[in-house]
Parts: structure tokens; C-alpha cells; sequence
């Protein structure tokens, strides 16, 4: 668990992003941070080795509890979000599982909405009722219904903005003010906004969540995640994972400290091309909806204005051919991934059926709104006219859509 000293607040989350956890953490006078791959930690001195084991003194013992790497990490991530302390985990899942059972009892109540990411709707539906935690989800971006379902009793409000796929927006200043009124604390998974564009500890939520294998890590090479927030809640989350074991790998950590250092490049670059993108895909004759925050129909428009710097890298699109014309473009694609990932520098795109909710059946994503020729669009770093044109192109070789909806 990292609460190292923390950076001046003036610094540029630039700036934080390449310099935050590094000097410190260096060894041999190396100018970058070391991947230690090592076990445990050997003490001559035993009143000395007794002294960090038991948290007296500074100093690693053993790698399921902390290693230096993974430290840097947990301090960039930590600077990023402005935030007292961070922790860190093997996966974005392992971030989440474990943050909710450090603090959740047999008889407690979650209020979350419907469209989480497809691996935290499992959670909820799944092994939190199998151990007596009622779950309460709401329509995603009905802010009524979600005070009215907190008001009545809550322990955790559980949130994720925008949201994955379709990209909705919740207020967080205003759902913060509700969870304040019960005693319960806000969680948000903030992955896809990134530190870059929003930080929810700003309104008062007391823990952010990512899952860093995105645009954290940035490369698609390396699974990881992260909680932080307050010192006391991170040390009872830290003291959860150490003991349940769902550690960052260190060369996982490695891979997160190179990938921040560019993040709010990337960020910007994919911010720039999205908006592009989302709007000449809202204007072609192929396309139904096209569900991207940045544009002004869309729902959330005027609170992602107001909580967000910008409205990040991802948004996704329906096709008036349905499914079937979805499976003929998109391999047409040149400068595109066809896979489960996202948030990388390149280009990936995927059915949301096939992607976030894949463990969703047909019905369960029509209650959610996810229409079954979703195609979620993750946009890379390539340039934004490149992009266009292998759309333009893809989607030329389509046959006329028919007038109506599959
Ligand atoms: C991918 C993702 C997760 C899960 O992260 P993993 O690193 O794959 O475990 C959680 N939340 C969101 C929003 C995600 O996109």
C-alpha cells in the first residue's frame, strides 16, 4: 500500500504522470524504476527485519504484501487521482471483488446500476446475493430512482461513469450528496474516464477503481488494478488483498509506470479522434445510434460537461443492418483489433455481445438497452483522418440498409 509523500498540487497531471513514484524508487542510480522480481526481502539485523514485519519501520518482507515496483505504481496512480493512498491488484476484477468484500457484511444492501461492466454486473447478480448482500440495480442514468433505492437503506453506492458500453453518465456531485444522507460509502469505477479526464474523489467519493490493463497500462500487455482514496479506508482494502492474494505482478507494475508516462498523450489524441469519429458515424447512412458523451444529444451531455475534462476514448454504435452488417465491416477493418480489450493505442473494436457482455443472455442485454449490433469502439492513437477513412471504407462495401431494424 502506498502513502509516500505527495506531490505539490499545482503540478500538471502531465507532469505527475511521468514524474510521480519514480525518484524514489530507483536503485544503481538507474533513471528508471527497477522491476524487482524478488520473493521476500533478506535481513541480517533480526530486531530490524522484526521491526518492518510488524510496520515499525519501512521496507518489503514478502512479495503478496508489497514490492518496490509495485509501489511506483500504486504512488502514480495514487498522484493521478489526487488521492491520500492507493493499492493495487492482480486484475481491474480483483480491484473490484476486493474493495466491495473488505467492507461488505451478510444483511448489507449495494445500490449500483444496471450497466456496469459486464464482470461487476456478475458480482452483483452473482456472489454478492450468495452471501446474503442485497444488491439494488438501477437504471443507469436515473438519478430518481437510484436516491430513492439509497434512501431506503444502503452500505455501498457503487457507481461507474460513463459507463461501459453505451457510455452513460451518472452526476457524481449529486449522487455523493444522497449516499452522504445514509452513511454509505460511493465507490466509482473510474476506467473509462481515466485520471486524465475526471477525478471522483473531487466530489467527495470516497474510492476510485481501475482496471489498469486499459488506458492505464495504455498497451494491452499487462493486467492490473488499482483502488484508491482514504488512508483508512486503502489500509483496510490493502490489509484484505494482502491476506487473499490477488497481487500486481511486478513486471505487470513495470508495464504501468511506462504506459502512464504517456497517458494524457494518448488520452488527448483519443479524445480528439472520438468525437470526430462518433459524429461522422452519427451522420452515416449505415449507422443507427451512435452513443458517445461528447455529442450533444446525448443524455448525459450536460454532467459530463460539468464532471468530465473531456469525454474520453470510447463510445459505441448500432447498425441499421443489425447484426449481419456488423459481420461483414468490421473484419473489413485495416487499422482495427477485433477484441475484448480496450483503452490501448490501437484501434479495437468489438460486438458488445461478443465484449463486456458476453456472459449476458440476448434478453439481459435488451433490459439493458444494448442493442445485440452494439459495436464498442475503443479509439487507438493512429492518426484521426486514417481512421475515418478505413471506416469510410469498411462500411462503404456494405449492401443499402434495409428500412427497418434487425
Ligand atoms: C475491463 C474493465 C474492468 C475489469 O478489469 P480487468 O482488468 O479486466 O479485470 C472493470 N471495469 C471496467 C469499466 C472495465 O472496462
Amino acid at each position: 500500500m502506498n502513502m509516500t509523500k505527495e506531490m505539490n498540487q499545482d503540478i500538471q497531471r502531465s507532469t505527475k504522470a511521468v514524474w510521480a513514484g519514480e525518484k524514489e524508487f530507483r536503485a544503481f542510480g538507474a533513471s528508471q524504476v527497477p522491476v524487482v522480481h524478488s520473493v521476500a526481502y533478506t535481513y541480517d539485523d533480526l530486531d530490524h527485519w522484526y521491526e518492518v514485519a510488524i510496520g515499525n519501520e519501512k521496507g518489503h518482507i514478502y512479495g503478496r504484501n508489497t514490492n518496490p515496483t509495485v509501489e511506483s505504481f500504486e504512488q502514480k496512480i495514487k498522484e493521478l487521482e489526487g488521492a491520500e493512498a492507493a493499492t493495487s491488484f492482480s486484475t481491474g476484477m480483483a480491484a473490484i471483488s476486493n474493495s466491495l468484500a473488505t467492507f461488505l457484511r451478510p444483511g448489507d444492501k449495494v445500490v449500483s446500476i444496471k450497466d456496469t461492466y459486464g464482470g461487476t454486473n456478475k458480482i452483483f447478480s452473482e456472489f454478492l446475493p450468495q452471501m446474503n448482500v442485497e444488491v439494488r440495480l438501477c437504471d443507469t442514468g436515473n438519478h430518481e430512482q437510484i436516491e430513492e433505492e439509497v434512501r431506503q437503506g444502503c452500505n455501498i453506492l457503487y457507481l461507474e461513469t460513463p459507463t461501459n458500453p453505451t457510455v452513460k453518465i451518472t452526476d457524481l456531485e449529486r449522487m455523493v450528496k444522497v449516499a452522504k444522507e445514509v452513511g454509505a460509502l460511493v465507490f466509482v469505477d473510474n476506467t473509462f474516464a481515466t485520471p486524465i479526464n475526471q477525478n471522483p474523489l473531487e466530489y467527495g467519493v470516497d474510492l476510485v477503481i481501475h482496471s489498469a490493463t486499459k488506458f492505464l497500462g495504455g498497451h494491452a500487455d499487462a493486467l492490473g488494478g488499482a483502488a484508491v482514496g482514504r488512508k483508512d479506508l486503502i489500509e483496510k482494502i490493502y490489509h484484505y488483498r494482502e491476506i487473499n492474494g490477488a497481487t500486481m505482478d511486478p513486471m505487470a507494475a513495470y508495464f504501468m509506470i511506462r504506459g502512464m508516462k504517456t497517458l494524457h498523450l494518448r488520452v488527448k489524441q483519443q479524445c480528439e479522434s472520438a468525437i470526430k469519429i462518433a459524429s461522422f458515424l452519427k451522420n452515416h447512412a449505415q449507422v443507427d445510434q451512435v452513443f458517445y458523451p461528447g455529442l450533444e444529444d446525448h443524455p448525459g451531455h450536460d454532467i459530463a460537461k460539468k464532471q468530465m475534462r473531456n469525454f474520453g476514448g470510447m463510445f459505441s454504435f448500432s447498425m441499421k443492418g443489425g447484426m449481419e452488417a456488423v459481420r461483414q465491416f468490421l473484419p473489413r477493418l485495416e487499422y482495427a483489433n477485433r477484441a475484448a480489450n480496450l483503452g490501448s493505442v490501437e484501434t479495437t473494436v468489438g460486438p458488445a455481445r461478443t465484449t463486456s457482455h458476453v456472459e449476458n443472455t440476448p434478453e439481459e442485454r435488451a433490459a439493458l438497452g444494448i442493442p445485440e449490433s452494439l459495436v464498442r469502439y475503443s479509439v487507438g492513437i493512429e492518426d484521426t483522418d486514417d481512421l475515418l477513412r478505413d471506416l469510410e471504407q469498411a462500411l462503404a462495401q456494405l449492401p443499402e440498409p434495409a428500412a427497418t431494424r434487425i
